[in-house]
């Protein structure tokens, strides 16, 4: 038996420390609702409290416990707070956390079926699941990514290979010939651009369609704009809808942009990051009517779903050309059932694929698909609520149509020019940040800064948004403008 120290944590150890992670996880979620919700460090003072050397010599987990309290908690943020409404909710429900230790205790790889069978057929079952628990039709096959970014990307890849017939997989930047145009609305996600950029594009031939007064997409302006890049001698390649945007959860209209697809063979992408989880609810989904249409469609069961982070799932009805364009194959990753089995190598850009469904599974099975129901249609219920408060006491204002569960607002006193308005807008949500309560994100609307008040933390109940609107109005009021 060797005699020297050990070289890895052993099992037991793992047990001792790993019941006080648990214990430290259930401690810091039950008291997150009493905690500033932002940091208040300020840029740098963190990294300057960290040794800038790593530790020659063991110092044992405790160590590394006790520098998360001292150290790491102050500098933290935190989003599975009550009174967080900013951006998109990023719900890592706690039986989801469960499935991501034991994703990560299993310490596998999924680079082939092989690698570990269960990693592969866990995550057919789970994204079958999710297809139908939003109503999707039987074509769609799907795996989990780790952002929607990333499966917008694959999505314009799929689109420029059949564009194309391969050539860019054939000779990829050298191909020459007609340049291929991305089509997406004004309101889009910035991750469409980016993916356009990646995806070889170039940011030239990516248009930016107008918007209705809605905010969404407006079909007969793309169908003009594909129109005259196809008389420029361009071409119509991929159109990206957005069942959600991020500025309002405006839906652009599928089932008319998916016939201007048609008509120019494009590729239709829709993305649903955050709205995605709404179609678990039957009523929600004629928002998305034509959705069959879609060539590819991501949503994100690590927003507002409870999936802890990351957790992204992509949706294609063509798996044979994604597989086509993605696929690689060496000798060394090759295997005897090649022919019978899913490979999720060849769906993504990563080789190496984490045991993500674990995090799906536990979530969905420990709920069950009507209580996850239950609390998204609890948070549309606070949204309406919450829209119907700021609508009836002016100048207050709700700025966007309500369509989930994010409310856009501003606060417009008489009197203020626009430039003027800006710095209010900001003035008072600083000061109810400084409050430590409640977390909103600022955005620009025309041109124009306005607060978005996104609903659907796993823990924001009715009572949060009458504190939240108390506090709004209390911001105001401080800055002597009647709320
Ligand atoms: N699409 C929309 C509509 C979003 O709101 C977001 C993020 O909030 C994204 C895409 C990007 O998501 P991810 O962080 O998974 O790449």
């Amino acid at each position: 038996m060797s005699t020297r120290e050990p070289l890895s944590m052993s099992p037991e150890e793992f047990r001792h420390f790993g019941h006080r992670v648990v214990d430290w996880i259930a401690d810091y979620r039950s008291r997150a609702p009493g905690l500033p919700i932002q940091s208040g460090m300020a840029p740098g003072d963190l990294l300057a409290a960290l040794p800038t050397q790593p530790p020659e010599q063991p110092e044992g987990f405790a160590a590394v416990l006790a520098d998360l309290d001292r150290l790491l908690m102050p500098a933290m943020s935190h989003w599975q707070h009550p009174g967080f409404f900013a951006w998109f909710p990023s719900n890592g429900d706690l039986a989801s956390v469960l499935g991501d230790f034991l994703s990560t205790g299993l310490g596998v790889l999924g680079l082939s079926w092989q690698a570990s069978p269960a990693l592969t057929e866990l995550e057919q079952c789970v994204v079958d699941w999710l297809r139908q628990m939003c109503g999707l039709p039987d074509a769609f096959r799907g795996c989990i990514q780790d952002t929607a970014s990333t499966c917008t990307l694959l999505a314009l890849v799929c689109a420029r290979e059949r564009t194309t017939g391969h050539g860019q997989t054939r000779s990829g930047m050298q191909h020459g010939g007609t340049p291929l145009v991305v089509y997406t609305s004004a309101e889009a996600h910035s991750s469409v651009e980016k993916a356009a950029l990646l995806a070889g594009f170039g940011r030239d031939h990516v248009r930016k369609i107008g918007i209705d007064p809605a905010r969404a997409m407006d079909p007969a302006a793309l169908a003009q704009a594909m129109a005259e890049d196809v008389r420029a001698g361009r071409r119509p390649c991929a159109i990206v809808a957005s069942t959600g945007t991020t500025s309002t959860t405006a839906m652009d209209p599928v089932a008319a942009i998916a016939p201007v697809a048609a008509h120019h063979g494009a590729w239709l992408h829709v993305d649903a990051a955050m709205a995605g989880s709404a179609m678990l609810l039957p009523e929600c989904r004629a928002l998305w009517h034509g959705i069959e249409a879609a060539d590819s469609l991501v949503l994100n069961p690590h927003k507002w779903l409870g999936a802890a982070f990351d957790c992204s799932v992509q949706f294609v009805r063509d798996e044979q050309h994604l597989v086509q364009v993605m696929s690689t194959n060496p000798s060394y990753l090759r295997t005897a059932v090649d022919g019978e089995v899913k490979n999720y190598r060849d769906w993504g850009i990563a080789l190496g694929r984490r045991f993500r469904a674990l995090k799906l599974w536990s979530l969905i099975r420990t709920h069950g698909v009507e209580r996850l129901r239950e609390r998204l249609r609890r948070d549309l219920a606070n949204a309406r609520w919450f829209a119907d408060q700021v609508a009836a006491h002016a100048p207050w204002r709700v700025l966007a149509p309500v369509v989930l569960q994010t409310v856009c607002i501003r606060h417009e006193p008489p009197g203020l020019d626009a430039a003027a308005l800006d710095r209010h807008t900001m003035a008072w949500l600083g000061r109810l940040h400084r409050t430590g309560r409640a977390w909103l994100t600022p955005s620009q609307l025309d041109g124009r800064w306005m607060v978005r008040v996104s609903i659907g933390a796993l823990l924001t109940e009715r009572e949060h948004l009458e504190r939240l609107w108390d506090d709004l109005r209390a911001a105001v009021a401080s800055d002597g403008t009647a709320g």
